[in-house]
C-alpha cells in the first residue's frame, strides 16, 4: 500500500504532536505515524506500583550501554510521547543558554540562533500549553513578549514556608512553571484536580498539558489529519539523488506498509530519531541518512539529575509538590566560576514507589517506617547540563539495536550543586545529614536508563561539517526532510527541555507552512 501525503510526521510527543498541531489548520493532508498507542485511562494511571515498581508503561525495548550490558531504557510508546509521563515544569532555557558558556568540563557551545529567536515561539508554546507561571520572580529568566497565560500554581503551606525562608535569607525563590490545566480560582470547575501522582504519572483525567491532550486529541476529527497508532517507521527511502525522502517504511500489526509525504519530518525522540536515520543508510547516504558530517547520534544529552529527599521532624502535607524552583547557581556565582544548574521540586514521595526503590534509609531513622518517611519529606530534583561530547552517541548493531555510549560530564559542577542544596535544606529547617537519594524516575543505579531528557542527536546548526540541521530543523542534505525532536539541541541547558521542543515545532511549524500554502 502506497499513500500520499503532505507532510508526514513520525512520532507524536513534545516535537511532533506540536507540530502537528501548528500545521493542521493548513488545509494540508498530514499524516501522523506513532509507534505506540493511546495510553489507557485506568486507575492504574495513579498507582506508583504500576507505574514505577513494575513499569507498566515503560517501552519493553532492549538498548545497551557501551560495554554491551542491555538496560532497558525508560521511554514511553504511546501517543504523546514522554509527555504522557512528564512532570510538565515548562521552562524557557536562559538567554545565556543561546550563548556559548564555559563549564568545568568544556564548552557548551552557543545555538544558532538566540534567545530573542526563540522567544515568540517560547509564548505560543506557553498559550497553547497553558503554562502556569509568574514572570520576573526568577533573575535568570529572559524578557518576555506577554506574561504567562495562566496565574502561577500556588505553593501549599509547607512549600510556602520553605519559599519564605529561602526569600529572607539570600536566595530568589520562584513558582514554577506548571503545563496543568488547573483553574485555582474555579476549582469546581477545574479540570485538574490538583493530586499527588502527576510527576512521572499519566493523568488519569486528562488535566495534564501533554502532547496527546493539548496537540493530537483536538485534531483527531479533522479530515486533513490522519493519525495512525502501532506505525513503527523502521526506514526512510530517497530517490536516486539522495535528496528527498521518497518513502516511509512503516511496520504495523506484522505487516510493511509505504507511504510517502511531501515532506517528512522525523520527530521519534533523540535515540530512535537517530536510530531511523542510522537505519536508512543507501549508496548515496552510506553512514546513514542525513549523516555526511558524521553527526548523527553524536552529542547525546540527557541531564545530570538527582533526586533527593529531605526529612525534618514536620510533616509535609503538601499534594501537589512541583510549584517551587530556585536558579541562584544556574550560572557562575562569586564562588564558583562555572554554573551548576536547577533546583526544582519533584513529585511528592509516597511510601508505596519507595518501596520499590528500596532506599537504605535504616541508617538514620530506623525507628521510621517508610509512610513516616514519605510523609516527613521534602522532594528535591537537582540538575546540571551535560555537555555535548561526540564520544556520547547513538550506534547500531548488526540487528539494528541501539547502543548508547555515554561518559557524564560536568560532575563536579553537579556535587557542587548538591552541596547547595544542603545549605538551602539547613537553612529552611531541614538537617542536611537526613538526607537520601530518590531513584524516582530516572533510576540513579542505571543512569543511562533514565533517558527522560534525551536530546541532542541531531543538531542544528549552520554548517553541514558539525551539524545534521539547518536552522529550520532541515537535513543539510536532504530537501524534504525534517527532525523537530530534542535531537536538534545544540547543548541541553540545565532547565527541563520540553518546552524548548514544543516552542521549536511551532517555529519549524511556522516555516514548513509557508512552504506547502
Ligand atoms: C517521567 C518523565 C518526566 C519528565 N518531566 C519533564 C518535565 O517536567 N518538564 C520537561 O520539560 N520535560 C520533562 N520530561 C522530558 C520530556 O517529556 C521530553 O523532553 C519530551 O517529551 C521530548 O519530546 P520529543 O518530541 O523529543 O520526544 P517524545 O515526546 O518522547 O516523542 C517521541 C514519540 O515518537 C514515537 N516513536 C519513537 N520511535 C518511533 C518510530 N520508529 N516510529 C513511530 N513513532 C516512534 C514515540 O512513541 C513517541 O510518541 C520528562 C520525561 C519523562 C519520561
Ligand atoms: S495534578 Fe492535575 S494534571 Fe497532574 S495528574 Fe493530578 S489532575 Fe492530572
Amino acid at each position: 500500500m502506497t499513500e500520499n501525503y503532505d507532510v508526514i510526521i513520525i512520532g507524536t510527543g513534545a516535537g511532533g504532536g506540536t507540530l502537528a498541531h501548528a500545521l493542521a489548520d493548513s488545509g494540508k493532508n498530514i499524516l501522523l505515524l506513532e509507534r505506540g498507542d493511546f495510553l489507557p485511562r485506568e486507575l492504574d494511571n495513579w498507582d506508583p506500583k504500576p507505574v514505577f515498581v513494575t513499569g507498566k508503561y515503560i517501552s519493553k525495548d532492549t538498548w545497551f550501554d557501551r560495554d554491551g550490558k542491555p538496560f532497558q531504557p525508560q521511554v514511553h510508546y504511546v501517543v504523546g510521547g514522554a509527555t504522557k509521563m512528564y512532570g510538565a515544569a515548562l521552562y524557557r532555557l536562559r538567554p545565556g543558554d543561546f550563548g556559548e558558556i564555559k563549564h568545568v568540563d568544556g564548552i557548551s557551545p552557543a545555538w544558532p540562533l538566540t534567545y530573542d529567536d526563540f522567544e515568540p515561539w517560547y509564548s505560543a508554546a506557553e498559550r497553547l500549553y497553558q503554562v502556569h507561571g509568574n514572570g520576573g520572580e526568577d533573575p535568570t529568566e529572559g524578557p518576555r513578549s506577554e506574561p504567562y497565560p495562566w496565574p502561577a500554581v500556588s505553593h501549599e503551606p509547607r512549600l510556602q514556608q520553605i519559599s519564605d525562608k529561602l526569600a529572607k535569607g539570600r536566595y530568589h525563590p520562584f513558582h514554577a512553571p506548571c503545563g496543568i490545566l488547573l483553574n485555582e480560582a474555579d476549582r469546581p470547575r477545574s479540570t485538574c484536580i490538583r493530586c499527588a501522582t502527576c510527576d512521572g504519572y499519566p493523568c488519569m483525567v486528562h488535566a495534564k498539558a501533554d502532547a496527546e491532550v493539548i496537540a493530537v486529541r483536538p485534531l483527531l476529527g479533522r479530515s486533513n489529519v490522519t493519525l495512525l497508532t502501532r506505525a513503527e517507521v523502521t526506514r526512510l527511502q530517497t530517490d536516486d539523488s539522495g535528496r528527498t525522502v521518497t518513502g516511509v517504511v512503516v511496520s504495523r500489526d506484522g505487516n510493511r506498509e509505504v507511504y510517502r509525504g511531501d515532506i517528512v519530518v522525523v520527530s521519534a525522540g533523540a535515540a530512535n530519531s537517530a536510530k531511523l536515520l542510522l537505519n536508512s543508510a543507501t549508496d548515496r547516504h552510506p553512514n546513514g541518512l542525513a549523516n555526511g558530517s558524521d553527526q548523527v547520534g553524536r552529542n547525546y544529552m540527557f541531564h545530570n539529575s538527582r533526586a533527593i529527599s529531605a526529612l525534618s521532624k514536620e510533616p509535609n502535607d503538601t499534594v501537589y509538590q512541583k510549584t517551587l524552583g530556585v536558579n541562584d547557581f544556574y550560572f557562575a556565582t562569586k564562588d564558583y566560576e562555572y554554573p551548576m544548574g536547577n533546583v526544582q521540586m519533584v513529585g511528592k514521595s509516597n511510601a508505596e514507589a519507595m518501596r520499590g526503590e528500596k532506599p537504605d534509609l535504616t541508617w538514620f531513622a530506623p525507628e521510621w517506617s517508610l509512610t513516616d518517611v514519605a510523609k516527613h519529606s521534602v522532594d528535591w530534583w537537582l540538575t546540571t547540563e551535560d555537555l555535548p561530547v561526540p564520544e556520547n552517541r547513538v550506534t547500531l548493531d548488526k540487528d539494528g539495536n541501539i547502543h548508547l555510549t555515554y561518559s557524564p560530564t560536568n560532575l563536579e559542577e553537579h556535587d557542587r550543586l548538591y552541596e547547595e542544596l544542603k545549605k538551602i535544606l539547613n537553612h529552611t529547617g531541614m538537617a542536611a545529614h537526613h538526607v537520601f537519594r530518590k531513584n524516582f524516575y530516572a533510576d540513579m543505579d542505571i543512569p543511562l536508563a533514565g533517558c527522560a531528557h534525551q536530546a541532542g542527536t541531531c543538531r542544528f546548526g549552520t554548517d553541514p561539517a558539525t551539524s545534521v540541521l539547518d536552522t529550520n530543523c532541515m537535513a543539510h542534505e536532504l530537501d524534504n526532510l525534517y527532525v523537530v525532536d530534542t535531537s536538534f539541541f545544540p547543548s541541553i541547558g540545565a532547565v527541563n527541555p520540553a518546552l524548548t521542543a514544543m516552542a521549536n515545532a511551532l517555529r519549524v511549524g511556522d516555516h514548513i507552512r509557508q512552504r506547502i500554502t
